[in-house]
């Protein structure tokens, strides 16, 4: 029989679980030709996350867990959860119920007909605000611009792969990770599914504006090398702008036979410059601080224990 393994990153989620397991289950349940394992990534919750999952494992032997050491962020959750998955399939499911569990039998249905990558398509977002929904429309209008890979407009995490996906994945070890380009990268068959979103359940979002923008920083420069690009754009103007500067105050000297006098320009010039010179070099510095953190070549994260059995990290 073939296994799917549904992994749930959860961070201080004491208030859904419960109410996500009895749903989540209460799908499987029907679902008879397959077996299922519920893998759970605790991102060093610092509420009772942990007992709660303890809890659900003694309950149902379904259900795994691995609790991380500190919280390392969804992303990272995602990586562990594909990292212990055993299945032939993984799906990815936040843990507040705003993706519903009962779309994946329709997940399954077709990658049985051979799809690779069946992902959830957000036909509404429910209880968020115009901003989020207008900055996140913006985002992908951005990051679509920018490359030529083809970036699912309105999905999320919520989604299906198979285990090629997984395995390919899974060589992808790089730390600044947006999950979102690179479902996107590796390719393989895709299929688009729709769905409402619905609100959180219970509790409250582990984002904040902050962590948006800089999944968005990240999602943009470690899919492209294009920011680097307007570093040559801008510099092209620049050089033409002192260039014809330069010819018209030379000229202009020679014809009044005037000292040059324009030392305020001057100035306001050099304001321009040192202003795009920064600019470049915080272009560039973006660029470097990748390197840096892709050179000391880390594990990703470090886990606590799997299934309550400490884990030695040799
Ligand atoms: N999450 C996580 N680590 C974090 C932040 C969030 O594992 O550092 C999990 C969280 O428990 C939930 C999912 O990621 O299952 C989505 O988080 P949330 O609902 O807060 O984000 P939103 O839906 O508002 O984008
Ligand atoms: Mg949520």
């Amino acid at each position: 029989m073939k296994k799917i393994t549904i992994i749930i990153p959860a961070y201080n989620e004491e208030e859904t679980l419960e109410k996500l397991y009895d749903r989540l289950s209460k799908v499987l349940n029907e679902i008879t030709n397959y077996e299922f394992e519920m893998l759970f990534i605790n991102d060093g919750s610092k509420d009772k996350t942990k007992e709660i999952l303890k809890e659900l494992r003694e309950k149902d032997n379904r259900v795994s867990y691995v609790n991380f050491s500190r919280n390392f962020g969804k992303e990272t959750a995602m990586m562990a959860g594909m990292d212990y998955a055993k299945g032939d399939a993984v799906v990815f499911i936040d843990a507040d119920l705003q993706d519903p569990p009962e779309l994946i039998p329709e997940l399954i249905k077709y990658w049985e007909q051979g799809y690779d990558d069946v992902y959830a398509k957000r036909r509404s977002r429910k209880g968020e605000t115009f901003i989020k929904k207008f900055t996140s429309k913006m985002y992908y209008k951005i990051l679509q611009s920018l490359t030529r890979v083809e970036i699912q407009k309105d999905t999320g995490d919520f989604r299906l792969l198979d285990i090629r996906c997984v395995n390919a994945l899974r060589k992808m070890r790089e730390s600044q990770r947006c999950s979102k380009s690179m479902f996107s990268w590796i390719g393989y068959n895709k299929k688009e599914v729709l769905f409402d979103r619905d609100p959180r359940v219970a509790g409250t979002t582990k984002w904040n504006y902050k962590k948006l923008v800089d999944l968005a920083i990240d999602g943009i420069t470690s899919f492209t090398t294009s920011p680097l690009r307007i570093s040559t754009y801008l510099s092209i103007p620049t050089f033409l702008t002192l260039f014809i500067y330069f010819i018209y105050v030379i000229i202009k000297c020679i014809v009044q036979d005037v000292p040059m006098q324009a030392f305020q320009a001057i100035i306001l010039i050099c304001l321009f410059f040192f202003g795009t010179i920064i600019l470049l070099i915080g272009i560039i510095g973006e660029y470097l601080g990748r390197i840096f953190n892709e050179t000391k070549n880390r594990p990703l994260y470090f886990v606590d224990d799997y299934n309550g059995e400490k884990e030695r990290n040799d």
